[in-house]
């Protein structure tokens, strides 16, 4: 790994600002899916152990740039306290003087939680003023949220203008290792799963893995762009017409460069988009009008598992149809389940895809599912993310 971790720095007695991303649903005052939470322990933990003073930071909702009481992060507080038995102590700001005397107070072991950041607009405008202001809390910076790493904003980039040393926490790390991976030294055959609604969402994606990958499958709601664009009948199946174009530019790229380029040859179709609409499957690829693809049909599953065999990495972003919906949900679930039980290297992303994993209960099956759903997509289009460029290089 290039960039520095929370395990490269001495953190005995320093004031460790840890950029976590605690975004997480509130009901009634509780917190109530606490996954997020979860997933910062370690890193948490182990910043306590070693003696350091932890300072959480994160936003929540979109509050708008003022101080919004639905949002204040006090739920998370709570939670937080919980899970790691012992006291969490949550400010009403995050920066300034009162902020500043709470910090300078705490002793080796204590753990600060900062409201909610975007209380205050300079965060997303990522300012400079802002982000010294929460600089003035930190002797090291950690950031341990992948999730909002594609978006500069003064904790997640500004800041590390102002702190000299700026590491990667233990989530962080993960996210970044697994994606060095697969983008720079994959397990051959890499097999590239992509659906979900939209082609316009996957297009920079497809066209920067299709150096990469060895193969595309495409299902969901964006396949029926691609099946519209090579001149298949597809009912009321969702279209980007915009987008027909980009569509057949992309099936002659990989048909120049030699990728597979694998799209459904049978449907699950509903006269609506519900959980009681009328249902078939169809025989081929064509859909009647009056009907909607919303999932791939047994024989694509089929096909798709062919495809799938002695992959040495497969990269998963989209679900294959509307999974949410238990009659559009077969599709999705059988190719997870062979994804899982395949051997291959297997990174998931997209906030849908990891929902879907999770309703499954094949997510720990998985070797990594992303916390980031833009910053996946955006490092699969070959960009650099802000929050992770930021950080200091080993
Ligand atoms: P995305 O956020 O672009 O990954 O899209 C995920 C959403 O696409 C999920 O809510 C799915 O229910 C939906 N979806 C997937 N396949 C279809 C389809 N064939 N028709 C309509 N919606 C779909």
């Amino acid at each position: 790994m290039k960039k520095l971790t929370v395990k490269d720095v001495e953190l005995k007695g320093k004031r460790v600002f840890i950029r976590v991303d605690f975004n997480v649903p509130l009901e009634n005052g509780r917190v109530t899916d606490d996954k997020r939470i979860v997933e910062t322990i370690p890193t948490i933990k182990y910043v306590i152990e070693q003696g350091g003073k932890t300072i959480l930071a994160s936003h929540l909702g979109r509050p708008k740039g003022k101080a919004v009481d639905k949002f204040r992060l006090n739920p998370v507080a709570e939670r937080l306290s919980e899970l790691l038995d012992k006291p969490v102590r949550k400010l009403d700001d995050c920066i300034g003087d009162e902020v500043e005397k709470a910090v300078s107070e705490m002793k080796p072991g204590d753990v600060v939680l900062l409201e909610n950041l975007r209380f205050h607009e300079q965060e997303e405008a990522n300012d400079e003023h802002f982000a010294g202001a929460l600089a003035k809390l930190a002797d090291i910076y950690v950031n341990d949220a992948f999730g909002t790493a594609h978006r500069a904003h003064a904790s997640t980039h500004g800041i590390t203008k102002f702190v000299h040393t700026c590491v990667a926490g233990f989530l962080m790390g993960k996210e970044i290792e697994y994606f060095s991976r697969i983008l720079n030294d994959p397990d051959r055959p890499f097999v590239t799963i992509l659906g979900g609604a939209k082609v316009s969402d996957k297009i920079g994606a497809i066209h920067s893995l299709m150096d990469k990958a060895d193969k595309f499958l495409v299902g969901g709601g964006m396949a029926y762009t691609f099946l519209r664009a090579m001149g298949h009948k597809i009912g009321n199946s969702l279209v980007e017409t915009d987008k027909l174009n980009v569509a057949l530019e992309a099936m002659d790229k990989a048909k120049r460069l030699r990728k597979g380029f694998v799209l459904p040859v049978d449907h699950v179709i509903g006269d609506k988009l519900s959980e009681d609409a009328n249902i078939r499957v169809t025989d081929g690829i064509d859909i009647d009008d009056g009907w909607m693809g919303l999932d791939i049909g047994p024989k694509t599953i089929e096909l798709f598992r062919r495809e799938l065999t002695g992959a040495g990495t497969v990269v998963w972003n989209g679900p294959l149809g509307a999974f949410e919906m238990k009659p559009f949900a077969a599709g999705t679930r059988s190719i997870a389940r062979f994804v899982a039980d395949s051997g291959a290297v297997s990174v998931m992303g997209g906030g849908d895809t990891a929902a879907a994993m999770a309703e499954f209960g094949l997510a720990e099956k998985m070797s990594h599912v992303s916390t980031g759903g833009g910053a996946s997509l955006e490092i699969l289009e070959g960009k650099k993310l802000p929050g992770v460029e930021a950080l200091s290089d080993r």
